[in-house]
């Protein structure tokens, strides 16, 4: 959930108005980017944070009342998007906070804000180009694995996927966001691309916990996979026949080469259908792997709730 500063203006992740106090959390009126440039959130009233605050049983600290339009720090609606999109990717990457503290974080939007740097973060942009536009520096390509080695990988785990089966040729890390440059075959593992994209960011243990939840639509994925490669590598071979024996003949319509022509083509039929099939489950199983996240990272949002 979200509030909106009421010094700046921003609406940014409600973490971002709680501090902890000596026995209740306190909601603040203003967002900690703020608090850090200096200002006072004794100053600022703000109603939407203090309701909160009294249905939560935190303190508030701000004005009660709240004073009329206010002119935020922060004039022009665009440019709040703007940094909005930019603190919202930084809340979102654990990447870059393990890297970048938030106090490092705030200063640098700070100076942007306030015209120390000559740089406002943009959509145009990828996060760490917009991360290094503003001086800060953080890794996101930790944990390369050189050539040699993800070959080695691959012979190690005959190119199959160590979670589905299927054929897979994705070397990488157990945890991406493992900061270890831990490149001990220990903690490298081989995927097929597809539970690679799946996997992406998630937590390695949540991943490897909803895999093992579903062992038979695994073992169907690889039988499908395999019976997909015989059925068109056979179809493949009738096709080529058929362009021989065309060849051959020297004519198109002929009744032998019809009758090939029809049970090729029932073939495909039975081809595209199996093919149809395991396209439905992939994509089941990708839905139970994100509904999975999503419902792991409902428990751990960190939220003021
Ligand atoms: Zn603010
Ligand atoms: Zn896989």
């Amino acid at each position: 959930m979200k509030f909106q500063c009421s010094a700046c203006g921003l609406r940014i992740n409600a973490k971002h108005f709680k501090q902890m106090g000596l026995i209740n959390p306190k909601l603040t009126s203003i967002c900690d980017l703020c608090i850090q440039r200096g200002e006072a959130p004794e100053n600022f009233a703000n109603i939407a944070v203090k309701v909160f605050a009294q249905c939560l049983l935190f303190t508030f600290v701000g004005k009660d009342e709240d004073s009329d339009s206010p002119t935020f720090l922060i004039a022009k609606n665009d440019v709040r998007k703007r940094y909005e999109a930019f603190i919202q990717d930084y809340d979102g990457n654990e990447l870059a906070q393990q890297q970048l503290s938030a106090h490092d974080f705030n200063q640098a939007v700070i100076d942007s804000e306030t015209g120390q740097t000559d740089f406002v973060p943009s959509s145009e942009f990828t996060f760490a180009e917009n991360l290094s536009k503003l001086g800060l520096n953080v890794d996101f390509k930790l944990n390369e694995v050189d050539y040699i080695d993800r070959e080695r990988i691959r012979a190690k785990y005959h190119y199959r996927c160590q979670y589905c089966g299927r054929r897979g040729r994705s070397v990488d890390h157990k945890d991406p966001v493992s900061l270890s440059h831990n490149n001990d075959f220990d903690n490298l593992i081989l995927s097929c691309t597809e539970c690679n994209r799946i996997k992406s960011n998630m937590p390695y243990k949540l991943f490897v916990s909803l895999n093992n939840e579903i062992p038979e639509v695994n073992r169907k994925l690889v039988k499908y996979e395999d019976a997909l490669a015989t059925l068109k590598g056979e179809f493949e071979e009738r096709r080529r026949e058929l362009a021989a024996k065309m060849h051959l003949k020297g004519v198109v319509n002929d009744p032998e080469l019809d009758q090939i022509r029809k049970q090729n083509k029932k073939l495909q039929d039975a081809i595209d259908s199996l093919e149809s099939d395991y396209n439905d489950l992939r994509s089941l199983r990708e839905q139970h792997f994100m509904t999975g996240w999503k419902l792991a990272q409902v428990n751990e949002k960190e939220d003021i709730i």
